[in-house]
């Protein structure tokens, strides 16, 4: 079993640089997800976002360096329950998917149940309190195909909740969607994190993500900052984000994480 104190880095990168080929895509990344913390990871296309999140996930391996993940390197990690995932292509079921918000919610406890037929009572209750804690209870037994991108958002949150993840990872997640849906999405996703689940938010939208998070990381190629809100806000982090030379590379972050 992984166990995680109050001040364990659930995430933690040493010196990782990554290249598709000779083409660098990232240099000397050090960045640390501590637990109970909710981390906006920004940085404009192409600057390597997805890459970093797919080390993360172990689906590349870094040219350089080292990911060590509840306290287990990578290579050694056995317990990817602990992690949710919820990426931006989740959000693309059309009106004809023939499966309801319960059905879609249901399928996050295949890896542990196997097919859904299979749900005992207590499986049942679990998938009922997901979705509401992501408010979409008034839409259970509608078809998914049939709600708005936010609200499918709001699903794909609730199926990767109901394995009881402690980390969860959201790669895009208000692509499509409305500002305002987008601002009460981030609004759900501070309240599940002062519920205490960690939260990695990866996104090139820095507008209303910012008023939610407690820390902000930028990336663009390099790590240009890591640091509060209140930091990113008073211009270092910004100009970091907008690709501009930066001084301020805040790896200890008060009243962040
Ligand atoms: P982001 O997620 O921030 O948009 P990516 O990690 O997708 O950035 O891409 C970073 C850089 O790596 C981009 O220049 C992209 O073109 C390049 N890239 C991404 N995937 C591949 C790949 N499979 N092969 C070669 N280059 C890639």
């Amino acid at each position: 079993m992984c166990k995680v104190d109050k001040n364990e880095n659930i995430i933690d990168i040493r010196s990782l640089s990554f290249q598709y080929g000779t083409r660098s895509v990232l240099e000397n990344i050090n960045l640390q997800v501590k637990k109970g913390s909710f981390l906006g990871l920004v940085g404009p296309n192409g600057s390597g976002k997805s890459t970093l999140l797919k080390c993360i996930l172990g689906l590349l391996q870094p040219t350089k360096g080292k990911i060590t993940l509840f306290d287990q390197p990578i290579n050694r990690f056995n317990h990817w329950e602990k992690i949710g995932f919820v990426s931006q292509k989740a959000n693309s079921f059309n009106s004809g998917f023939p499966a309801s918000v319960f059905e879609v919610v249901s399928m996050g406890l295949f890896r542990k149940v196997g097919l859904f037929r299979f749900l005992t009572r207590q499986h049942k209750e679990k998938v009922k309190k997901v979705i509401e804690l992501v408010g979409m209870t008034e839409y259970t037994k509608q078809n998914i195909g049939e709600l708005s991108g936010g609200q499918q958002q709001r699903v794909f949150i609730a199926r990767a909740l109901v394995s009881d993840p402690e980390l969860l990872i959201l790669d895009e997640p208000t692509v499509g969607v409305d500002i305002r849906s987008a601002n009460n999405f981030y609004a759900m996703l501070s309240d599940l994190n002062k519920k205490g689940i960690t939260l990695l938010l990866v996104t090139h939208d820095v507008t209303a993500m910012t008023e939610h998070v407690n820390a902000v990381a930028c990336l663009n190629k390099q790590l240009h900052f890591h640091g509060n809100t209140r930091d990113f806000h008073d211009n270092h982090g910004l100009s970091a984000f907008h690709g501009q030379e930066v001084h301020l590379l805040t790896h200890n972050h008060p009243g962040g994480e």
